[in-house]
């Protein structure tokens, strides 16, 4: 049995402070931590406890038109909000895919963000090889069942997937994450804050020690009228995505004006699709026009040996998502 200590911090200072520490992890609806530290997969030394802290909460205007949503923010609050149900229905939509109602009343966004993956070969320590729970281990999941791993920006080292449905519409919707360490506060575009694995999977971001997410901020409302959070998965709910798609328009009558396309399930990262983005620009939404933007997407695409099925479903997916954020399904 490990000895844990518990510390609960007064505010962000004392919090970022005692994260500094080797060995330490901040804990807040604990949703997946515990999980992880219940199967042995994650041991930190100490938990610092941030849920008392003043400041990490609320939803609030910012003077630009956004929305900041604190990093302590339950998920069903976050996906209830009537700001964020008017101005960001795709964000309401897949905070609300993700996870039981149980869950979601107890995981935080800033949590969210900091999901781990849900590969097999990382959460079961009877497998010695996973480079992302033990670095330089290998990688159990390469010659074993690989149906819900990547198929796009995957390394030798890790094929895993980045499990969360938020992230997929903050990838979508440009959101920026707002983080305090040692160092003071600093913005991270959504795009820069997941990793891809390349030779150091067991970094699932690019936060430093000791950082502290304290909140997420959404620019303008562009999308309202035209956007939609499609999640393919093996069951109803309770799953993770085999391939979700946050697809977010502006219109201009039947015609594209701009295009925010993002999908998950298919990286180890919440995966802009911009080539598809450029092809939609301008273009009403006939059958070809779909389709050939959404092949886009998946070009360079290096599926494994049981999930070479996400290529075509990713696709399907998106022309499904793009036909209904623009009305025409
Ligand atoms: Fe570990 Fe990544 Fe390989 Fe899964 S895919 S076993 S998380 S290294």
């Amino acid at each position: 049995m490990d000895a844990i200590s518990y510390q609960r911090a007064a505010d962000i200072g004392s919090a970022v402070q005692a994260g500094g520490q080797p060995g330490t992890v901040f804990i807040g609806g604990g949703t997946n931590l515990l999980d992880l530290m219940k199967n042995g997969v994650a041991r930190p030394a100490r938990l610092v406890d941030i849920t008392h802290i003043d400041g990490l909460g609320g939803v609030t205007p910012l003077p630009d038109g956004g929305l900041r949503i604190g990093a302590l923010v339950r998920n069903s609050d976050a996906a209830n909000h009537t700001w964020v149900r008017e101005r960001y229905p795709l964000l309401s939509q897949a905070l609300l895919a993700g996870a039981s109602a149980q869950l979601r009343n107890m995981a935080t966004v800033g949590g969210n963000l900091m999901q781990r993956t849900r590969c097999y070969y990382f959460y079961d320590t009877g497998f010695p090889q996973c480079n992302k729970r033990a670095p330089g281990s290998g990688c159990a999941a390469l010659d074993g069942n690989t149906r819900i791993h990547a198929i796009l920006g995957a390394s030798n080292q890790c094929i895993a997937t980045n499990p969360s449905d938020m992230s997929v519409a903050l990838a979508a919707l440009d959101a920026v994450v707002r983080v305090t360490g040692p160092s003071g506060e600093r913005v991270i575009p959504f795009a820069e804050f997941h990793r891809l694995p390349g030779d150091r999977p067991d970094l699932d971001t690019t936060l430093k020690p000791g950082e502290l997410i304290t909140a997420v901020d959404l620019p303008p409302p562009l999308f309202a009228d035209h956007s939609k959070y499609l999640k393919i998965r093996d069951r109803a709910s309770y799953a993770f995505a085999l391939v979700s798609v946050a697809a977010a328009l502006q219109m201009d009558g039947n015609t594209v004006r701009s295009a925010r396309i993002a999908l998950g399930g298919v990286a180890h990262k919440p995966w802009r699709a911009s080539a598809t983005e450029a092809a939609l620009a301008g273009r009403t939404l006939d059958a070809a026009t779909l389709q050939s933007a959404a092949a886009l997407a998946v070009q360079g695409a290096q599926p494994r040996r049981d999930n070479a099925f996400k290529v075509t479903l990713a696709q399907r997916a998106i022309v499904r998502a793009v036909q209904q954020a623009g009305g025409v399904a």
